[in-house]
């Protein structure tokens, strides 16, 4: 699953109207803008660092980076200033696409090959992207599913990473490069200083179930059709990210929805400003942060989870209600 889905990436520009799917900085730039205030706010709390680095992790098409930069430029010049953009991504394609918008940056393949000192990292998409081991309860043991052709096979699993215990039948997924990535992120944001922001899917407790899923010209696809031509995605389970990033050293706050999020960070008044700006067309900007924040819409399923150095202030948005 793993190469099916870093070839799926190299290959294409997925985003957009005429793309498989559509992310939350491609309907409406108040989302960037509204995440670019919510960095420089964290940039405030953690003592206003020069150099600090912004980072962001799976860029897409440089849109929520650009969007977040041209609001902090207007709203707080120094940190505009003191920031070093640093980007990371592994699709070439992409990569040429956020260099065409994002030309100062500097790129790398790994979230652990940035360079060292206090960091803010925005990544909106991006863990559910990485791969997950699927495992099975079968007759008081774990089998590991893998895809063999155009089926799914069952293996023994003995080194699963799971607790020995389950109802038979149930379906749990590890996504370890997450973890791993909560763990390293957790122990340098520890000893370094910063905070990370991960806006992504998934449920507010950990849990069983089969979320795998394949999405191919913006409709639900079969997993096993055609490698490398359609988006594979699961929830992200972000207790068990949090988990691993206190562990390591850091706290963490949320998971929280992303309605509660952004509506907390502005994005409805964003949106009446560029609704009242754009004469006839105004109602999409209202529809649009209608989408990213209703229950029914993105607002419930997505969530916002960060990790930061323990002193730091609950981060804009996550204040209790
Ligand atoms: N954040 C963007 C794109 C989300 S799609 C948006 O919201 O529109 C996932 C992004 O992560 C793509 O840019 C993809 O190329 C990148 N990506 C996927 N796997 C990656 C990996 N292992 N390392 C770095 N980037 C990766």
């Amino acid at each position: 699953m793993a190469r099916a889905n870093a070839a799926y990436y190299a290959g294409r520009d997925p985003f957009g109207a005429a793309g498989d799917f559509t992310t939350a900085p491609e309907i409406t730039q108040a989302f960037g803008e509204c995440l670019g205030l919510w960095a420089a706010v964290t940039w405030v709390a953690m003592g206003r660092p020069d150099p600090v680095i912004l980072a962001e992790a799976g860029p897409g098409r440089g849109t929520l980076m650009a969007d977040a930069l041209r609001a902090i430029g207007q709203m707080m010049p120094d940190f505009t200033r003191a920031l070093r953009l640093h980007l990371v991504e592994t699709s070439p394609l992409l990569r040429a696409a956020q260099r065409a918008r994002l030309p100062d940056a500097v790129w790398h393949d790994d979230i652990a090959a940035l360079p060292p000192g206090p960091v803010i990292l925005l990544a909106n998409e991006f863990l559910d992207a990485l791969p997950i081991r699927q495992f099975v309860r079968r007759g008081g043991a774990w089998m590991e599913r893998f895809v063999a052709g155009d089926a799914f096979v069952e293996r023994p699993a003995p080194d699963a990473p799971l607790p020995d215990a389950g109802e038979e039948g149930e379906v749990r997924e590890v996504n370890e490069p997450a973890l791993a990535i909560a763990a390293a992120l957790g122990a340098r944001l520890a000893a370094q200083g910063g905070a990370a922001l991960f806006i992504d899917y998934g449920p507010g407790e950990s849990g069983p179930g089969d979320s795998l899923q394949a999405i191919r010209g913006r409709e639900a696809a079969d997993p096993l059709a055609d490698p490398g031509t359609a988006d594979l995605t699961a929830h992200v389970d972000f207790t068990a990210l949090a988990r691993a990033a206190r562990a390591a050293g850091a706290a963490a706050h949320g998971p929280l929805p992303q309605g509660v999020f952004l509506s907390r960070l502005g994005l409805h008044s964003r949106a009446a400003v560029l609704a009242a700006a754009d004469s006839g067309r105004g109602a999409r900007h209202i529809e649009a942060a209608t989408r990213l924040t209703a229950p029914e819409a993105m607002g419930r399923l997505f969530k916002a989870l960060v990790l930061c150095h323990p002193s730091l202030p609950t981060p804009p948005g996550f204040e209790a209600a």
